[in-house]
Parts: structure tokens; C-alpha cells; sequence
């Protein structure tokens, strides 16, 4: 099992724990290094480092941009980005005002549809009302006895073909990966084996991903089979792009898989954390950076500057 966890969520996005909430579960699980990863939002950092302050636990500044590509909605991690930056900042508010016009459209067809009252229903599930998202009009529709849970509502609702869908033009993929490394973050190409490509098309994704400056690939994710870890990984040295690793935790009972879960990278990856600071410095020395797997644990509770209990 790995220590480092590099997607997650919190209630800034669609996530069920708020950044401290968060922090504390991944601690309680024995993640040491977690990327908070929200959609569209960096407000979650600030709270999530004061609470990694107390944890012990090492927390990478991330967020997870919507972008379109070739007409399908896709997802580019950032890591190691400055929060700060106003580009990024600009470019994920532009984002933001977007999902609040599409709410509006989404709220409009479940109307049609007879579902009455979703966008009231969704955003009170929106503890971040600048992030209204699928996932919360999915709480909705299951709150209301009309789906038995989220699961089912992205079969029956809210995708394409089926009521409450609406197509939706995020931000410019290159554009993102650029406020992305401008910020001097790396930009990760998110569960790779989500979108439902097939062989040609997602080779093209890899290379315009690639292209547009794009630097690693989620290759274990809460997302992909063991397969798909495989796969990805076999992409990842093709492309010559470093390989990430995040569950995408967004709660507990929502997600495929639980904090301090993630299977370590299959051999032969290079880790998107190959030279981080985190990872490399003499005091983590103990987390093998080929694996992310400490290796020698009990050397790791009397060396680690993070431990918290005693
Ligand atoms: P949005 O960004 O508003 O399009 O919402 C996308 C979010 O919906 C994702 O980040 C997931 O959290 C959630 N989601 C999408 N597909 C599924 C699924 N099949 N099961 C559970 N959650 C999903
Ligand atoms: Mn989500
Ligand atoms: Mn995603
Ligand atoms: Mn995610």
C-alpha cells in the first residue's frame, strides 16, 4: 500500500469532508503525503495546510481542472501549483461562473423531466456554492427516493442521452495545462481510462496532452482496474510521462476507494514525485521513491518528522 495519495477531494469541490475532515481521515489512514486535488477551486488549501500542520501529514498543493477536448469533457490534475498564481486563479473563477449557468440548464431539463426543485436540492448539498456540481444533483436525485444511489443516478441521469444532461464547453485544454506549469506546478492527465475512448483516440489525447506540455499520467487511480494500472503504465513509458498515483476520494460510501488504499505503482513507472522535495529529503528518505512504498516501516516511526502519535 502506498503512503502518498495525489487526488482528493473535499467539501470545496464534491467531496463529503471539509480540508481539516479530510486531512484528519488521510492521517488516520496512514497517507503521509496527499494532494488536495478540488475541482475547479483552490480555496480548500489554506484550511487543509493549517490541519496538515497538525497531522503530520505533507500536503501537496493540487486542484483538478475541467477542460474540454475535442468536444468530451476531460479532467487535468495540477500538483505542486501555486495557488496564488492569477492566471490560474482567473481561469478557474471563469470555470466556476460556468457551472452556474449550466445548473441553471441542468435544473431547467430535470424540470421537464418532472423532477421539479433540483437546483435548490443540489445546492444544498453545495457547501461551496461556487462548485455546484453533478455529484450534487446526484445527492439530490437520491435523496429524493429517485435513484437508489449516486451510481445509478450517472447511469439514469445526468449524461448524455438521458434526463438532466446538458453539454458543456469547460476550459480550453491547453489553456489549463499552461496556468497549470506557469504556476509551476506539473499537470497530470487524470483517469486516463474514464473517458471512454477508444484505441485512436485516446493515443490522440496522450499526444496532445503531451504536447501541450502536459508531464505524467494518473496510472493508479480509484478509477482504473488493475488492468487499466497495467495499461496505463505501458502508455506512460511510450509517451515518456511520469507516472501518478491518487485515489480520488470524494467520501466515505461515495468513492470506489478509501484513503491509504492505492496499490504502489507497477515497476518500471517513474513517479511524478521522483524529485519532490516531500519525497526526497533525507527525512523521508525511508519512502522508496520507485515504489512509494516505505520500506522499512519500522525504521520510518522512529525517523519520521511527521509522526504525530506517541
Ligand atoms: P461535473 O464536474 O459537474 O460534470 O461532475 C463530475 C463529477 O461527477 C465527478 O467529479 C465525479 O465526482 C462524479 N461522477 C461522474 N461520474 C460518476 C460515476 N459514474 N459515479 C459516481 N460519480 C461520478
Ligand atoms: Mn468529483
Ligand atoms: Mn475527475
Ligand atoms: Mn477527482
Amino acid at each position: 500500500m502506498s503512503p502518498i495519495d495525489l487526488h482528493s477531494h473535499s467539501t470545496v469541490s464534491d467531496g463529503l469532508f471539509t480540508p481539516s475532515e479530510l486531512i484528519r481521515h488521510a492521517a488516520a489512514q496512514g497517507v503521509r503525503v496527499l494532494a488536495l486535488t478540488d475541482h475547479d477551486d483552490v480555496a480548500g488549501l489554506e484550511e487543509a495546510h493549517e490541519a496538515a500542520a497538525e497531522a503530520g501529514v505533507a500536503l501537496v498543493n493540487g486542484v483538478e481542472i475541467s477542460v474540454t477536448w475535442n468536444n468530451r469533457s476531460v479532467h487535468i490534475v495540477g500538483l505542486r501549483i501555486d495557488p496564488a498564481y492569477a492566471p490560474l486563479r482567473a481561469g478557474l473563477a471563469a470555470i466556476r461562473a460556468g457551472r452556474g449557468e449550466r445548473a441553471r440548464l441542468m435544473a431547467a431539463e430535470l424540470e421537464k423531466a418532472g423532477i421539479p426543485g433540483s437546483l435548490e436540492g443540489a445546492y444544498a448539498y453545495a457547501a461551496n456554492p461556487g462548485i455546484i456540481s453533478r455529484t450534487h444533483f446526484a445527492r439530490f436525485l437520491v435523496e429524493k427516493g429517485i435513484v437508489k444511489d449516486i451510481r445509478t443516478v450517472f447511469k439514469k441521469y445526468l449524461v448524455k442521452g438521458k434526463p438532466g444532461y446538458v453539454a458543456h464547453r469547460w476550459a480550453d485544454f491547453a489553456d489549463a495545462i499552461g496556468w497549470i506549469q506557469a504556476s509551476g506546478g506539473i499537470a497530470v492527465l487524470a483517469h486516463p481510462g474514464r473517458y471512454d475512448l477508444g484505441r485512436t483516440n485516446l493515443a490522440s489525447l496522450i499526444a496532445d496532452f503531451k504536447e501541450a506540455g502536459g508531464e505524467a499520467i494518473e496510472v493508479v487511480t480509484g478509477s482504473h482496474t488493475a488492468d487499466q494500472f497495467a495499461q496505463f503504465a505501458r502508455y506512460a513509458k511510450e509517451y515518456d510521462l511520469l507516472a501518478s498515483s491518487g485515489s480520488d476520494f470524494h467520501g466515505l460510501g461515495e468513492s470506489r476507494m478509501d484513503l491509504g488504499r492505492l496499490p504502489n505503482l507497477p515497476s518500471g513507472c517513474k513517479p511524478v514525485w521522483h524529485n519532490w522535495p516531500e519525497i526526497s529529503s533525507p527525512e523521508f528518505q525511508v519512502l522508496s521513491p520507485e515504489s512509494g512504498l516505505a520500506r522499512h516501516p519500522a525504521r520510518m516511526a522512529q525517523h519520521s518528522p511527521l509522526r504525530t502519535q506517541d
